[in-house]
């Protein structure tokens, strides 16, 4: 196998680096819900102040918005890692004549932004990099014994989308992590794809969402190693069909690429009433999915026409089998928001969160109050717990409606007259429980 990287274990997810003094974020919410945004995630993410739109379907990520790319990004690459996927960063902008290679440069059309250099020379900037890793693996790797290999990335894609819509869900410039694994033969392809498979499922459930393996199965080559990951949410752009057994084993934590095989699961382009594993109508499910991963064999496609081979063990070249797996790192927010949220705001799941817990002070200026919310930030951050502290001159209802659109898991309640009486107000904003509890026990609370 060479030489593999040691196999790390999920780490907590922590932010990328701790606010070390009480901020006011930039920028403020917007009370107004845009005209433009037709989905609850477009018009949550602007109101909240996540994202602005920079053109059609390009967006600047702002502070908020930032830190939850971040921490979806870190669980991703971490079920990367820990499936043996080793990370590297391939460019943007490629070489037209490396996709000539391929034969792909003429057939993608006009989702390809197409550049010319000063020199005249024809670029692009990349919708995915199919081309870029094989030309990699091909100068790099010449033995059997350096397989398998799996390598990913997560960088920037750029398709020019006809209809870019619903926000960050399909932009035209989105983030994406791009795995590439290469085998000797068919049953190594296999594992790599089962390796991947339940990498993806573990990584979507930390998450805190349901993505049902549907199968994507083109008819060409490969047979049934594709599969679209949907997360349901009305808004989706697909209609599924799955069989409600899926529910089931899935409650029970038996979903795996052998039971799901044997399930029907399939977007609306590949529905088919006469398929011998449709169950009755009773027991078939339709809904309306987000595709936030595809994963797909496609043995010899790409190492073939770029000449992936390696010395077999016998000496005589092998060429490479290959698959390809995608994750929507920046749809990702989007579908999390749609599957997450009430008539109030978000209600992030705690693991990518930008902010575990926001501190409101109800009377900022107040010595005492400003006191105790200081202590109470400085410890939190201490503990390497991300906080929002909102000391904003400003109206109770105000602080309020804006933590519940912002939607952070705890709301931590400082106020004069708790102040006075040693009190704090806890809030989940999953439940919307509340309780009164001294600050000590609050933070052991958060801190756990
Ligand atoms: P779709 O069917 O939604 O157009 P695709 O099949 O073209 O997607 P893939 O090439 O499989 O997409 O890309 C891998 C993942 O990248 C998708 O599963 C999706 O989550 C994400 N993705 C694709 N296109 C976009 C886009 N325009 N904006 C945001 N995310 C995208
Ligand atoms: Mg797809």
């Amino acid at each position: 196998m060479g030489l593999n990287p040691v196999k790390v274990p999920p780490q907590s997810i922590s932010s990328p680096g701790n606010l070390h003094a009480p901020v006011h974020l930039f920028p403020a919410t917007l009370k107004e819900t845009p005209s433009e945004a037709q989905i609850a995630s477009h018009r949550l993410m602007l109101r909240a102040g996540m994202i602005r739109q920079a053109s059609a379907g390009i967006y600047t990520w702002l502070p908020l918005g930032l830190r939850v790319l971040r921490k979806i990004e870190t669980i991703v690459r971490e079920e990367q890692n820990r499936a043996g996927a080793q990370e590297l960063l391939m460019p943007t902008i490629q070489s037209a004549d490396l996709w000539r290679e391929s034969g792909r440069y003429d057939a993608y059309g006009k989702e390809m932004l197409r550049i010319t250099d000063r020199h005249d020379r024809e670029m692009l900037y990349g919708p995915t990099n199919e081309e870029l890793i094989t030309q990699i693996f091909r100068d790099n790797v010449k033995r059997y014994r350096d397989l398998p290999k799996i390598l990913y990335h997560i960088q920037w894609k750029f398709r020019d989308e006809v209809r870019p819509r619903f926000g960050v869900m399909r932009g035209r410039e989105f983030l994406m992590k791009d795995s590439y694994s290469f085998d000797l033969d068919f049953e190594g392809a296999k594992r790599s794809y089962k390796a991947m498979f339940d990498a993806y499922l573990k990584t979507f459930k930390r998450m805190g969402l349901t993505a049902i393996p549907m199968q994507a199965d083109s008819g060409a080559i490969g047979g049934t190693l594709t599969h679209e990951f949907h997360v349901l949410a009305e808004t989706g752009e697909s209609g599924v069909f799955y069989d409600v057994a899926y529910d089931e084993l899935a409650a029970k934590g038996e979903i795996d690429l052998d039971a799901l095989s044997r399930l029907y699961a399939v977007t609306d382009e590949k529905h088919d009433p006469t398929a011998a594993n449709v169950p009755p109508p009773e027991r078939l499910r339709t809904a309306r999915g987000i595709e936030v991963g595809h994963i797909f064999y496609f043995g010899t496609k790409y190492s073939k026409a770029m000449g992936a081979v390696v010395a077999g063990p016998d000496g005589t070249p092998v060429t490479v089998e290959m698959g390809s797996y995608g994750i929507g790192v920046s749809r990702l927010v989007g579908a999390i928001i749609e599957a997450n949220h009430d008539e109030r705001g978000i209600r992030w799941p705690e693991s990518v969160a930008p902010f575990k817990v926001g501190l409101i002070n109800l009377k900022s200026g107040d010595g005492a109050c400003d006191a105790a919310c200081e202590d109470i930030y400085a410890k939190l951050t201490q503990a390497g717990i991300d906080t929002l502290y909102d000391d904003r001159d400003d109206r109770a209802g105000v602080k309020f409606a804006d933590m519940d659109l912002i939607g952070l898991p705890w709301q931590l309640v400082i106020g004069p007259k708790g102040v006075a009486a040693g009190i704090v107000e806890l809030k989940n904003r999953h439940s919307g429980e509340k309780q009164e509890l001294s600050a000590d026990s609050a933070l052991a609370k958060l801190i756990g």
